[in-house]
């Protein structure tokens, strides 16, 4: 077990990616703190992970919210008494042309995808200082590097926000043994893209080399590897995980 002993906060692990990397991080001995908006979907994470025999929590907080993440993070301590792993997962998409993107819509995908790193970031620092130790991962998008092609413009600004935060992150918390990533994913099967438009799906499906898009699990592996010990002399990275469709 890669992560026995360690306590791992993941936000949005109600489903999609973040529940696959919560079942990824608890199979390596991780306790999991299944954080998500909806508290009956993380609920739903924790009765998988507690069904396979490990250790689960489940925490309602919306990450944009300052009061709603400290709370967390006080009840994470009171449970588990340290906080090894936070992964900044949570996320909302938005297709919205760009001529049509309300002042609330930005500020709303802002808030969430964008200040809700640097909110979770700021509340664990403290407590991964003291142990001088820390592994943060932020799940950032493709659309975040080569700007909103299906995405809208107001989702691909706040990903490339969060890979910037990322590298800020890395340099000022490297002192104190703090290792600070992200995972750029291209097309992954959840959710969020389900409901896509058959014609965009073929169109990304031709430009990806490996012909087919990603599962939740693949993003979670890379997760996995960003947490443990096999990855500590890596900070400020961004790993694509997009089946080759670009290649920086
Ligand atoms: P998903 O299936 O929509 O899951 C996102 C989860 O986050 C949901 O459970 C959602 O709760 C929760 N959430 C939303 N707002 C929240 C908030 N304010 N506080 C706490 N939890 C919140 O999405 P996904 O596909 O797994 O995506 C996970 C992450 O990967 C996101 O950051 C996304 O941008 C990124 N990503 C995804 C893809 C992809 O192709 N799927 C590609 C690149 C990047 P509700 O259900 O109640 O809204």
């Amino acid at each position: 077990m890669k992560l026995k002993g360690r306590v791992a906060i993941v936000t949005g692990a109600g489903r999609g990616i973040g529940r696959a990397i919560a079942i990824t991080l608890a199979r390596e001995g991780a306790n999991i703190v299944v954080n998500d908006i909806d508290l009956q979907a993380a609920e739903e994470t924790v009765k998988i992970i507690k069904a396979m025999g490990y250790e689960a929590l489940a925490i309602k907080a919306d990450v944009s919210n300052k009061n709603e993440v400290d709370s967390m993070i006080k009840k994470t301590l009171e449970a588990f008494g340290r906080i090894d792993i936070l992964v900044n997962n949570a996320g909302i998409f938005s297709s919205t042309l760009i001529e049509n993107i309300t002042e609330q819509q930005w500020n709303r995908i802002m808030d969430v995808n964008l200040k809700g790193v640097l909110l979770c970031s700021q509340a664990v620092i403290k407590t991964m200082k003291n142990q001088r130790f820390g592994k943060i991962v932020n799940i950032t998008s493709l659309a975040g590097k080569v700007g909103g092609i299906f995405s809208g413009a107001d989702y691909a600004a706040s990903k490339a926000g969060v890979i910037c935060l990322t590298k800020s992150l890395a340099k000022q918390l490297a002192p104190y043994g703090i290792n600070v990533n992200a995972i750029a994913p291209g097309v992954i099967e959840t959710d969020m893209t389900k409901y896509w438009p058959k014609e965009v799906k073929e169109s990304f499906l031709k430009q990806i080399p490996l012909g087919r898009f990603g599962k939740p699990e693949e993003v979670a592996e890379v997760v996995l590897f960003l947490v443990s010990d096999a990855s500590n002399y890596i900070t400020g990275e961004i790993i694509d995980v997009n089946g080759g469709y670009l290649m920086d």
